[in-house]
């Protein structure tokens, strides 16, 4: 479904060697010689805690520590995208089960999720999809935000984005960090597919993501954050290129437990790494990334929200707050 690579250029390879080396020697040197305190504590590598931990550092000034369950994303699976299944139920994944389902026949559904460098992003099929334009205004109401609205999601959606289909000024963007592409060398079943809708009345689109989020349905060929046969993860996209600096630090297989409160300020974390509990302090803000099951968790076993051991409802009021993929202001 990816395509194969095409592009080969010996002297892009080289660079993106010396660089991978430069950050390699940067991040042990900086894991090796961890500090007690940084101003940022970004819990959670995935598509979120990515882009935050980017933004972050790019104030030079601010120290970030990123900290991820998970190990590195340096390997065929993540990086090849034709191998994205062999992720799926390994240890690169937290691999939930959903209740059994009486509507299923009883059967439990697997929920898989990215426990590794890059999160989500580095085990995703790495289909670009777009929300729908209701939906974002359906946000920007309940939320009393404009900020959230469509028309600022797609302006944010324009800036981020490095479109490589057809031009499309209104709806996509070209030379952001985010590349992607119309699926390069799709399946045969997929145009027929598509031309299947359109037999039925079914409007189609060249791209799901430009004018059909705007509509009342459709069908298209998935956009896709695949570059050459490798996969963009988020991560790649948006940490890797400051990891060769002095103010970000990743620290894999680092299980955040909780955080360390003082009053309703979340002062630090606690976490296990190497099999010793840490405690780090954060001197501006810790933001937990952690994703859809384990950010409710770390905010219950820090005793916020609702503590009802069966639920994990979260309702912190706590100046910190967790972020999601589209809060990040990509
Ligand atoms: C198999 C699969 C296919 C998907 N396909 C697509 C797709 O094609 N297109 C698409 O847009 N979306 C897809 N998604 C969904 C998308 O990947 C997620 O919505 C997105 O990654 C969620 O981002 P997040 O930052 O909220 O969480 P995540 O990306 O899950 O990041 C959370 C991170 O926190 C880490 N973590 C969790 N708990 C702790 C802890 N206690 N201490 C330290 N670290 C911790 C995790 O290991 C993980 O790295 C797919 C997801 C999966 C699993």
């Amino acid at each position: 479904m990816t395509g194969a690579r095409s592009e080969f250029d010996p002297e892009q390879e080289a660079h993106t060697a010396r660089f991978a080396e430069r950050v390699r020697a940067n991040q042990q040197k900086l894991t090796a010689e961890l500090k007690p305190h940084y101003d940022f504590i970004v819990c959670g590598s995935g598509s979120s805690g990515s882009v935050v931990a980017r933004r972050l550092a790019e104030n030079a000034e601010a120290s970030v520590l990123l900290l991820e369950a998970g190990g590195s994303d340096d390997m065929p699976s993540i990086m090849e995208a034709d191998q994205w299944p062999l992720n799926l139920g390994s240890e690169r994944d937290w691999a939930f089960m959903g209740q059994p389902n009486p509507h299923l026949n009883g059967r439990s559904i697997p929920l898989n999720m990215g426990k590794v460098v890059g999160g989500g992003s580095s085990i995703n099929l790495m289909a670009w999809a777009r929300g729908h334009k209701n939906d974002w205004d359906f946000f920007a109401a309940e939320a009393r935000d404009a900020a959230w609205s469509y028309q600022s999601v797609l302006n944010i959606y324009r800036r981020i984005e490095d479109w490589r289909g057809a031009p499309d000024p209104r709806y996509r963007g070209t030379g952001g960090p985010v590349f992607v592409q119309p699926a390069p060398d799709p399946n045969p079943v997929a145009p027929a597919m598509v031309e299947g809708a359109r037999s039925v009345g079914i409007p189609t689109f060249q791209s799901q993501n430009g004018l059909m989020m705007e509509s009342d349905g459709g069908a298209a060929i998935m956009d896709l954050r695949v570059r050459n046969g490798l996969r963009q993860s988020v991560f790649r996209s948006y940490a890797f290129p400051y990891l060769d600096r002095p103010n970000l630090t990743v620290l894999c297989h680092a299980l955040v437990a909780r955080l360390i409160m003082s009053g309703k300020q979340a002062g630090g974390v606690e976490i296990i790494h190497d099999g010793k509990v840490q405690r780090i302090a954060a001197g501006v803000e810790v933001l937990l990334s952690l994703g859809a099951i384990h950010t409710p968790k770390v905010l219950m076993l820090s005793g916020i929200g609702d503590q009802a051991p069966d639920r994990l409802g979260s309702g912190s009021t706590t100046r910190f707050r967790p972020v999601s993929t589209s809060d990040a202001g990509w």
